[in-house]
This record gives C-alpha cells, sequence and structure tokens, in this order.
C-alpha cells in the first residue's frame, strides 16, 4: 500500500531564504512519497522551482539552494496513483496565473477529476501534465478571471471537487493552505518564531524545530497575507461529515507524527492492547513485521508478558522493488527486505504482528522465511481488520479481485497462509485504539462504507 504524497509550506516574515528549511520538512516525510520531490519558492519577484525525479537526496543531489531564493515556499513528495511517474507530473505544479505566479502541490486524490478535465479541456485548455493540480490550477483560473478574490475562487473550486485532498498553493507572496470538508488527508500547522510551517505529518515540524500549534480543520483554509496569518471555514464544510483515513495511524504516518491531536506511535501501541483482549495466546515470544507493527508488538508483550523479541531485521536500504510475478520470486524480493534471526526464532512458538494484509502474497513469503528459520507455531495477529475493499480516496492499494480477504473467508486466508492462528483486530477495537469516535472515521475499505460519492 502507498500514500499518494507529503506535503510542506513555509511562510517566513524575517527569514530571508526558506527552501534549505522546505528541504528538511520534505526529509522528513520521505515515507508518503518516493517518486519524485519538489519545491518552489517565491523572493518577492519571481517564483523559482525545482523538482526531481525519485528520493529527495537524488532529486536534489548536488543542487545550491541559493538559487531557490525567498522567503515562502511550498515542497511536495510524490507517489502517483493519478498521472504515471515522469517529471512533468512531479509537483509543485508552477504556472501563471494572468500576471501572477502561483504553484500547488497537493496530498489526495480528486475522484471526479477525469469529468473536470474533460469539460475544462472542452472549452479550450490545454494541459501539459497527467495530474490533478494541473485541472485544480485550470479550476482556479477560471474562478479566479471572475471573481478577482482567492478565497472566494477556493470556495468555488471547492465546491466542484470530490475527494480527500490536502492542498498547499503560493500565489504570489500569499501562502494558502487548505484540508478537504472530510479532513481525510492530514494537514497540520506550527511556528517557530515569526516563521509558520504548515505539513502533512508533525515529523517535518520537529526536525526544523517549529513548534506543532495544531491540526488544520476539515474545511478550513488558512492563509498568509499581508505577512498575516489568516484563517477561514469553507461555507459547506459544516454540512459535511468527517472521515478521517484510520490508515494513517494503522500504516502510513510515522509513529512520532501527531494527527487529529492522536499521538500515532501511540494509537499504535493500544493496537498491540487491544489485540491482546481479543486474542489471549501461549506462546514464546511476540515479533513485530518491521517497522510499522513495532509498536503494535511492544503494545501486545506489555498487555501479555510474553517478551517481544526483533525477530526480524529489515534492510532499510532496498527501495521500491518491481513486481515480480512468481511467488518464488515474491518470496526473494521480502528476503531482501526482512531477514529472520534464527537464534531467536529457532523452536519458538511466535506471535506475528503485522498492520494489514492486502494480497497475502508478502505475508505467505514472509512465514516461508520464518519457517525456514525453524520456528515451531505461527500466530499471526494483524492490527486492523480485513481489507475487503479498495481505497478511492489516493490510496493505492489493490482491486477489489486482488484483495485476499475480499475473496477468501478467514479459514482459508488462513490455510493459504498456513498459520496456527490468524487473527484479525475488531472495527470495533480498533476504533477505540485510535480514540476518534466512529462517525468521525473512513473505514471503508474494512466495512465498504464510503464517506461520499465514488465514480469508479
Ligand atoms: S478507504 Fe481505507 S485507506 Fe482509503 S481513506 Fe478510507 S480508511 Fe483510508
Amino acid at each position: 500500500m502507498k500514500d499518494k504524497c507529503g506535503i510542506v509550506g513555509i511562510h517566513s516574515k524575517s527569514k530571508k531564504d526558506v527552501s534549505s528549511l522546505l528541504y528538511y520538512g520534505l526529509y522528513a516525510l520521505q515515507h508518503r512519497g518516493q517518486e519524485s520531490a519538489g519545491i518552489t519558492t517565491f523572493n518577492g519577484i519571481e517564483m523559482k522551482s525545482h523538482i526531481g525525479t525519485g528520493l529527495i537526496t537524488d532529486a536534489f543531489k548536488d543542487f545550491d539552494f541559493n538559487f531557490l531564493d525567498g522567503n515562502r515556499g511550498i515542497g511536495h513528495v510524490r507517489y502517483s496513483t493519478t498521472g504515471d511517474s515522469k517529471l512533468e507530473n512531479s509537483q509543485p505544479f508552477l504556472t501563471k496565473l494572468n500576471d501572477e505566479y502561483i504553484a500547488i502541490a497537493h496530498n489526495g486524490d480528486i475522484i471526479n477529476s477525469a469529468s473536470l478535465r474533460e469539460e475544462l479541456i472542452k472549452e479550450g485548455h490545454e494541459f501539459i501534465s497527467d495530474t490533478d493540480s494541473e485541472v485544480l490550477f485550470y479550476l482556479i483560473k477560471k474562478e479566479y478571471e471572475k471573481t478577482n478574490d482567492f478565497i472566494l475562487t477556493i470556495e468555488k473550486v471547492i465546491e466542484k471537487i470530490i475527494g480527500s485532498y490536502s492542498i498547499v498553493i503560493l500565489i504570489n507572496n500569499e501562502l494558502y493552505a487548505i484540508r478537504d470538508p472530510a479532513g481525510m488527508k492530514p494537514l497540520a500547522i506550527a511556528s517557530n518564531g515569526d516563521q509558520y510551517m504548515i505539513a502533512s505529518e508533525t515529523v517535518a515540524f520537529d526536525v526544523i524545530g517549529a513548534e506543532y500549534i495544531r491540526d488544520i480543520g476539515a474545511g478550513e483554509i488558512v492563509y498568509f497575507k499581508d505577512n498575516e496569518i489568516k484563517f477561514h471555514k469553507i461555507k459547506f464544510a459544516d454540512s459535511v461529515k468527517n472521515a478521517h483515513c484510520v490508515f494513517e495511524y494503522v500504516y502510513f504516518a510515522r509513529p512520532d507524527s501527531i494527527i487529529d491531536g492522536r499521538d500515532v506511535y501511540q494509537v499504535r501501541l493500544n493496537i498491540g492492547k487491544q489485540l491482546f483482549k481479543e486474542y489471549k495466546i501461549d506462546a514464546d515470544i511476540v515479533i513485530p513485521v518491521p517497522d510499522s507493527s513495532i509498536p503494535a508488538a511492544i503494545g501486545y508483550s506489555r498487555a501479555s508478558g510474553i517478551p517481544n523479541v526483533e525477530g526480524l531485521i529489515k534492510n532499510r536500504y532496498v527501495g521500491r522493488t518491481f513486481i515480480m510475478p512468481s511467488q518464488e520470486e515474491r518470496t526473494m524480493s521480502v528476503k531482501l527486505k526482512m531477514n529472520p534471526v534464527k537464534s531467536e526464532l529457532k523452536g519458538k512458538r511466535i506471535i506475528l504482528i503485522d498492520d494489514s494484509i492486502v494480497r497475502g502474497t508478502t505475508s505467505q513469503a514472509l512465514i516461508k522465511i520464518l519457517k525456514e528459520a525453524g520456528v515451531k507455531e505461527i500466530h499471526m495477529l494483524i492490527g486492523c481488520p480485513p481489507i475487503i475493499a479498495p481505497c478511492y480516496y489516493g490510496i493505492s492499494m489493490a482491486s477489489k479481485k486482488e484483495l485476499v480477504a475480499a475473496n477468501n473467508t478467514l479459514p482459508q486466508i488462513k490455510e493459504k497462509l498456513g498459520v496456527e492462528t490468524l487473527g484479525y483486530l475488531s472495527i470495533e477495537s480498533l476504533v477505540e485504539a485510535v480514540g476518534i469516535p466512529f462517525e468521525e472515521m473512513c473505514l471503508a475499505c474494512m466495512n465498504e462504507d464510503y464517506p461520499f460519492l465514488i465514480d469508479s
């Protein structure tokens, strides 16, 4: 599973250049996208941008940050679900809006972007990329020409788009940050003296020493105009139910982030404790599938008193692996990423904690590796309910026919995996672990209750 992107924005009154701070902020968000990275800044006269493919270190290799001058800017790391990973699709998307520069970076998926794009093309707009950002740009252009007021423009554009999104926009020296009316994608704000930072996750603030203020509310616009911070609530947002993506807590976000006021690490510890409430297993050790399941395994271990052991070591230098067709090759790809600590595993009854199962192929490969390492019994516990439906809100998951839990019963999955126990956390326990009311979360990939219309 992959999230779509990470975004940052900085507005500074006094600091001359912010590009290196944006770079470090993006570095902290690298887990949200590894296909390309980009930064755009405004220096009072012109807007400048640099984008490149790959990890942020590749995209900015030997880059002279003096080029990106200016005390306000935005940045983006990308994983593509709409448009392929070519350089033209990298963000920020920079162009001119009449006489003003405009740069847009966004995280999420605009579900109706195909029909909006078609309409815009019919009206004569010529697209240079396949991205939602360019669709946003033309929608903004159309409205801005009518209203000449940027807040009104955003209100109008948001009425037209359906989906999950967090967006940062730089229009000359004004910076705008927008969170979708359901608050699906995270977005928060921090300050450091007279400098404000916006980011997808709070880990970006920690790296530059900015202090987290709060999450940007669902349907809220935070903007900087005439050097002042301002807030605006989108008019119709109150009528939209919150639908925070639960997977941010389960898997996507870094555990050291705070999302919607919840400490992600604590949520994952809670997931482990909830797993113990539901599955009391007699075993010798608990082992996490690193990295995202480490806190849940600690949680289970603390609750049960069974020692938590590093039974699998992750090779952190393995980047994206290409699609491998056969199960044998997939096993090899998993072996590249995870190696068992045989001395800790041989002859043991293990509780294996993982965050989720999508296709089941990685779990199968992992179980094979653990068996080869000599484990006696495998009791596999999953920190979320079965994934039975695809995500249409910006998470690249799999189609329904590829999802193992959508096409198999629990005993069938258990048999495919070849484990002694297979237990998924219930929806109720997951909701309790997160601490956000059930009706304010999106759990659609687990219960098919999509918070808003999908046009798939
Ligand atoms: S469908 Fe699943 S992954 Fe997608 S937004 Fe909802 S909870 Fe998150």
